[in-house]
């Protein structure tokens, strides 16, 4: 028998603050057996303030805030936010910069009197085959216990400051984990953010699989990764970064103040920017679809 199936109210949808740009995803929700969330933004605020400053002997924390400032002038990263902000904080004074360059999901590069001056994460250390000299290295050791970000400032190749940064935990992230999980739904997270960033948050939520410092164009991989092992995945997120990852996914979800990119990548837009409607989109998408006798 051909099973029916009650069609999705789209204007029931809509009272619950999801825009359905896709049904068939939609339908799929009630199926989903893991929900993947982009980290920074989506299960955190994305509000990073600078808790911690350290830099190598012969570098003034002022100069280095200041450079690393300079640096991120140009950058629209919640990194970058936090680093001007706490520049404008502590009354410092950027440098002039020119020739500002993004280097999606590792960092920023910039230059500053005739210097090539970086801001960026452990993924940009990588990339330039720069290692952490040892007081920074301690620095950078406790601030990632403490659930810190971590980026680093370089001049002309030497690596001469950190900053560590601190994100807040939504308020929803818990009960969102723990509401999926009763839905029978395994929870993953994925992150261009360090390892031990990502742990400390996924330990506080009770996350099941962790995907950390992932570079942007690597995010749909992880998604795929998951499909491989036969299962019908959800992906939820709001940045530019996010959008391949979202349009991978079976059910793409994008949340809130999402980028455009993002919003047009995804099945659903969560426009309340509230992560518990995402339980409440599985749950709508099973009473919707419950088949028919
Ligand atoms: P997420 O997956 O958390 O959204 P991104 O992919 O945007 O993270 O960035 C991953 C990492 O790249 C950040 O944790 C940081 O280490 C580095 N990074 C990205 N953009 C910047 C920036 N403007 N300034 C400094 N570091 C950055
Ligand atoms: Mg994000």
């Amino acid at each position: 028998a051909i099973p029916l199936v009650v069609a999705i109210n789209t204007s029931l949808a809509a009272k619950n603050g999801m825009l359905v740009r896709d049904r068939i995803a939609m339908e799929q929700a009630r199926e989903l057996d893991t929900v993947v969330f982009d980290k920074t933004g989506t299960l955190t605020r994305g509000e990073h303030g600078v808790v911690g400053i350290a830099t190598v002997d012969g570098v003034d924390e002022t100069d280095a805030l200041g450079l690393a400032a300079a640096v991120e002038g140009d950058s629209e990263h919640m990194i970058a936010r936090a680093i001007r902000h706490a520049a404008v904080e502590r009354g410092v004074a950027p440098p002039a910069a020119t020739d500002f360059e993004a280097l999606k999901g590792r960092g920023v590069r910039a230059t500053v009197d005739g210097q090539e001056v970086y801001v960026g994460g452990p993924n940009l250390l990588d990339r330039l085959d720069v290692t952490v000299p040892d007081d920074l290295a301690t620095f950078a050791e406790d601030a990632g216990e403490n659930a810190r970000t971590v980026v680093y400032l370089l001049r002309d190749g030497d690596l001469v400051g950190a900053f560590a940064m601190a994100d807040v935990i939504r308020e929803e992230s818990n009960a969102v984990v723990d509401a999926l999980h009763d839905l029978g739904i395994e929870v993953a997270m994925l992150t261009g953010d360090s390892r031990a960033v990502a742990h400390a948050v996924a330990d506080e939520l009770g996350i099941d699989t962790v995907f950390a410092e992932v570079l942007p164009e690597d995010k749909d991989k992880r998604i795929r990764q998951l499909q491989d092992e036969g299962k019908l995945v959800g992906m939820v997120g709001d940045g530019v970064n996010d959008a391949p990852a979202l349009a991978r996914a079976d059910v793409g979800i994008a949340i809130g103040s999402g980028t455009d990119v993002a919003v047009q990548s995804a099945d659903v837009i969560l426009v309340r920017n509230n992560p518990m409607d995402v339980v409440r989109l599985v749950k709508l998408s099973t009473a919707s679809y419950r088949k028919m006798q």
